[in-house]
């Protein structure tokens, strides 16, 4: 299975700041893109048996691993080791849970989690990550504001996880939970790569903060439940599926952070990362894709939101951009606002709030099996629009039957110019 590198920002947002006005913002653009390649070259594969080992030791043999962890195995394994019932571990965890989230902090070390948090002190060499230990599971907070934003937002995006769909850590198997935040030096993006999440700082101001961004740890932390629980490639449409998959979620824990419903809500992904002198509105409009980031509103950017609304429009945005969609792996950041309009319509028309419904129809549609001998994933690795279309209206009939759910959501789909299948 792939270890993606997934960025938030991406390219063709970058190209348009590396065009802008602003000289501090066209700096950092560009060398934000030179490290995204970089990454990009250095993309390590990992089977999906190997993959516990490297969760821990995700370095090249001959440099240092995080031995330095500051939580030993000994003691992740006496907390919520193998060893235990998980019926009762559950029931420990649902008991930690009752609180909300809004009391995460309160419950973090008993619930089974486990999050560190480094520092790679602006480097940017990937053989120092995760870089200097400053915060683990159970510390007090630190001095370092970063560390703690996303220490606290981790946590709720485990515990909205774990309360809503029922998983206990990104593999289910108590994996744990590393960010490094101060990520090179002059780079303005948000990643999920070996195995870890990273932060560089931004530009103060104006383009940056992802670490006090829940929707965007949301939306890393997702791509990490998306690799051990699907087989989704990153590439072309499956790979848009795939930044769909961590935008929906990423939106969720927003939005029951924030106690909004989905007919309420702004849709907006990363709408605190865009500062006051940028004006944008957020990285992602999910409900209405392609207006997040328009000329009008974005006053020192040239250029439009690229993202479409509707499936009639990828094949001007490849004749037009090929060299764009080439970067971003076949348009993984363009085409996701398909889908992306799709769940939100489907939210929006279902009422209340959106993992009631809609989430819990994406939930199953991406990672349930069937079969046996062995059993498969429902959504195939190299899954079309299409073909996860006609899941999410299988699973709607299946979840909610009888309540015209499936009708809704092959409503949205078509709305979007995804045609699903009779059933
Ligand atoms: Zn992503």
């Amino acid at each position: 299975m792939a270890s993606h590198m997934c960025c938030v920002v991406p390219p063709y947002l970058l190209d348009a700041l590396c065009e802008c006005s602003d000289p501090e913002l066209r700096e950092m653009a560009a060398s934000t893109l030179a490290f995204g390649q970089t990454i990009q070259d250095e993309r390590h594969e990992f089977s999906q048996g190997g993959f516990t080992d490297t969760a821990t030791d995700h370095h090249d043999d001959d440099t240092p691993g995080p031995a330095q962890g500051i939580v030993p195995d000994y003691l992740l394994e006496s907390i919520g080791g193998s060893g235990e019932d998980p019926e009762l571990q559950k029931a420990d965890r649902a008991a930690a849970d009752a609180e909300g989230l809004s009391e995460a902090g309160m419950v973090a070390s008993q619930s089974g989690f486990f999050r560190e948090v480094y520092d790679m002190e602006h480097s940017a060499a990937d053989t120092q990550l995760p870089g200097k230990p400053r915060r683990a599971e159970g510390d007090g907070p630190h001095s370092d504001p970063a560390v703690n934003e996303v220490y606290d937002n981790a946590l709720k995006v485990l515990l909205f996880y774990q309360k809503y769909f029922n998983l206990t850590s990104v593999d289910n198997n108590n994996m744990k939970i590393v960010s490094s935040v101060h990520y090179g030096s002059r780079v303005t993006n948000a990643w999920w790569h070996h195995n870890q999440m990273k932060y560089g700082d931004g530009i103060p101001g104006k383009l940056g903060h992802y670490t006090n961004a829940l929707d965007v740890i949301g939306h890393e932390i997702t791509h990490g439940v998306t690799q051990f629980h699907s087989q989704i490639k990153y590439n072309g449409e499956s790979g848009a599926l795939n930044e769909h998959i961590s935008d929906v979620f990423g939106i969720m824990v927003k939005q029951i952070a924030d106690n909004t419903t989905a007919d309420k809500a702004d849709w907006l992904l990363g709408e605190t990362c865009f500062m006051p002198d940028i004006k944008g509105v957020g990285l992602r409009n999910m409900l209405h894709p392609g207006t997040a980031w328009t000329r009008a509103k974005v006053t020192v950017m040239e250029g439009d939101d690229v993202q479409p609304d509707h499936y009639s429009k990828i094949a001007g945005i490849l004749k037009n951009d090929p060299d764009g969609v080439k970067r971003d792996h076949g348009g993984v950041h363009y085409f996701s606002g398909i889908p992306n309009r799709a769940f939100a319509l489907s939210a929006t028309r279902f009422g209340g709030f959106s993992y009631e419904k809609a989430g819990k129809i994406w939930w199953t549609a991406v990672t349930a099996k069937e079969g046996s001998n062995p059993p498969t994933y429902r959504i195939p690795s190299t899954c079309t629009f299409a073909q996860f279309a006609d899941v999410t209206v299988e699973v709607a009939k299946e979840l909610f039957p009888n309540s015209g759910a499936d009708q809704v959501v092959r409503t949205a789909w078509n709305d979007v110019g995804v045609q699903v299948k009779a059933h």
